[in-house]
């Protein structure tokens, strides 16, 4: 039985939690990750179920690899039906209503991108909806792994500022699902990896997870550190930089590096914020990367830790 399940005689009779008690009991790891509150506690599928049932694979062929950024993968379990569940993590409100609410209106995208790799147009609207779900699942999947699998990563991946989940609650809350936006100073890129082995059939690496620091410099001489994750779902990976914005305002801190060197950038497109005269991306992008070529998309082939900031 998980701790995490909120077994706790009484849960339901306690009052609502102010900010500090929320933030503590998130900590604690018996309230909903992102509203704080204990009623209700469901398990959330951080990887949605729409997903999982499109690859339908044999038993044991599924991976999710997590990896750090150069670092070799770490297979972290094969399971028939994957599943990396936040358990007793969301409330039943923004389990089923906020974040369904948010699969119900990206899956119709995402799925014959990621499973089929079907041709596309992506509008920006739908470049913004793509990146805010991005973040979201970033930030999830990185709270479950901590969950399901502790100590079991050589490097832990970025936890979210409060500031962070705050804007995500605020945006789920106050807005139609598709109009959602990822957080101030979040960057979103999207990029096509191969992902299944050519010669392997019916294999897939259906989850590919690699977590990585990103720090930003700060006037004062310091940093704030946040996230460059990249996170692929299929044949679709997203690649997500997140700070807390907050922190990184009031230090001033500089801007994340802007931009894949010129030998990859037609292989991966920026999708927020929209830059200057943004337009339609065409899906699949012109350059994919091979299977083999995982680290070359994570790591910018060697340039993520060069120029920009
Ligand atoms: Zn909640």
């Amino acid at each position: 039985m998980s701790p995490w399940r909120a077994g706790s005689p009484g849960a339901h009779a306690q009052p609502k939690l102010g900010v500090q008690g929320a933030e503590c009991a998130r900590l604690m790891g018996m309230a909903c990750v992102l509203c704080g509150s204990m009623d209700n506690p469901t398990d959330e599928d951080v990887i949605p179920k729409w997903l999982l049932r499109a690859f339908a694979v044999e038993r044991g062929s599924t991976t999710v690899n997590v990896r750090e950024e150069s670092g070799s993968p770490q297979e972290v379990r094969k399971l028939r039906h994957f599943q990396i569940t936040l358990d007793g993590g969301l409330c039943q409100k923004c389990n089923n209503e906020l974040l369904g609410g948010l699969e119900q209106v990206v899956q119709p995208i995402l799925e014959p991108m990621a499973v089929r790799y079907e041709s596309t147009a992506l509008d920006l609207a739908s470049q913004r909806l793509l990146a805010g779900w991005a973040v979201k699942t970033v930030y999830l999947l990185e709270l479950a792994s901590r969950q399901q699998y502790p100590g079991a990563r050589p490097v832990e991946g970025y936890q979210p500022s409060n500031s962070e989940i705050g804007w995500l609650l605020a945006q789920l809350e106050q807005r139609p699902a598709k109009l959602i936006e990822p957080p101030p100073r979040s960057m979103v890129w999207l990029a096509g990896w191969d992902c299944k082995k050519a010669d392997v059939a019916n294999r897939a690496s259906t989850l590919n997870y690699a977590p990585s620091t990103a720090p930003v410099p700060t006037v004062d001489g310091g940093e704030v550190v946040g996230q460059f994750t990249t996170l692929a779902i299929g044949f679709a990976a997203f690649q997500v930089f997140t700070v807390d914005y907050v922190e990184a305002d009031v230090r001033k801190a500089k801007v994340w590096n802007p931009g894949p060197p010129n030998n990859i950038a037609n292989a991966i497109r920026q999708i927020w914020p929209h830059r200057l005269r943004a337009d339609d991306v065409t899906w699949p992008l012109p350059i994919f990367f091979p299977n083999d070529s995982f680290d070359q998309l994570v790591n910018w082939a060697g340039a993520l830790r060069r120029g920009g900031a």
